[in-house]
């Protein structure tokens, strides 16, 4: 048992244009992060698994409309919301994963009962459903996952045939968080609707172990938002763990690497949020801002959405 831990949040990165944010929209969304920090701050603080942190965490962020998770996912080309979520624990290398899932009100609950209680590690459609039904998981109608918003966005990229990754300036909404507990334990999760008009059936970096999310206690803990193909085709959250754990980087070198030179040669915008084992907290993005905020025990405590 160590004193230390630590916790950190995003809510997608993207091109969050300073122009088309208001002081109240700010507010908002800054309020939203806080909330979420709060949730999983307060069970590490109490002497909580990191596991159970990053899910209320998420929870969070996927029951607050701004952000594209839960309420507030994105439409896909048939008006439909599809949701991604992983969850992963550094301790046993044990995740639970869904894609394509309708209708759950918080997918990453999902994922952590595939991890807890199934043998398997992703499900998806109709099948995942199926599991939450019997894990009596809370199931919500259409009319909830409506965003107005987000109806807009879609009615857009569809006239204009193109798959838009959340607004219309290129934010990517996805949530995550990324966790140390008391105990050493790392945890990540990550939950997306994924893609504004996305082709049906289109499954995206976030569920995917090694991708979008992972955690092993011998390196770091990631949570990924950005362009899901590229994060996907660059094994992004793997590649930082290897960084670390075969040549020696620290965590802000390997997340350098990854975020600032490999992801950009290929085209792929977005950025991450990273705990290593020894607290260290990395929050990198290659876009114009990432919704984002961390809190440990060293007394680090920032909510932020731009480069500084
Ligand atoms: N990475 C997500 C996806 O491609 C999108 C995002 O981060 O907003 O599904």
């Amino acid at each position: 048992m160590t004193n230390n831990f630590s916790l950190a949040i995003h809510g997608g990165a993207g091109t969050i244009l300073r122009s088309t944010m208001t002081l109240e929209l700010q507010q908002q969304y800054e309020a939203g992060l806080q909330n979420a920090l709060d949730a999983g701050y307060g069970i590490l603080h109490a002497g909580g698994s990191s596991i159970d942190a990053v899910e209320a965490a998420v929870v969070s962020l996927e029951d607050f409309p701004l952000f594209n998770a839960g309420k507030g996912a994105v439409f896909n080309n048939i008006g439909g919301h599809e949701m991604d979520a992983a969850i992963m624990s550094g301790k046993g290398l044990e995740a639970g994963a869904v894609c394509g899932v309708s209708h759950v009100k918080n997918p990453v609950a999902l994922a952590r009962a595939i991890m807890d209680d199934s043998e398997h590690v992703l499900l998806c459609g109709q099948g995942a459903e199926q599991f939450a039904k019997l894990r009596g998981l809370v199931f919500e109608d259409d009319a909830y996952f409506y965003v107005e918003q987000r109806y807009q966005q879609w009615q857009q990229a569809l006239k204009e045939d193109r798959v838009q990754l959340d607004h219309s300036d290129k934010k990517f909404g996805t949530v995550g968080a990324v966790a140390l507990d008391k105990d050493g334990s790392l945890a990540a999760a990550t939950s997306t609707g994924g893609m504004t008009n996305k082709k049906y059936g289109r499954m995206g970096d976030s569920p995917i172990p090694g991708a979008g999310t992972y955690a092993n206690n011998n390196t770091c803990a990631i949570s990924c938002t950005g362009h899901g193909e590229l994060f996907i085709r660059s094994v992004v959250a793997y590649d930082i763990s290897c960084l670390i754990e075969y040549k020696g980087l620290s965590l802000k070198e390997a997340c350098d690497v990854v975020v600032y030179d490999k992801l950009v040669k290929i085209g792929g915008e977005g950025g991450l949020i990273a705990i290593d084992k020894h607290c260290n907290i990395e929050m990198p993005f290659n876009s114009e801002g990432m919704y984002r905020a961390c809190r440990n025990s060293a007394g680090r405590n920032e909510v932020k959405i731009y480069k500084d």
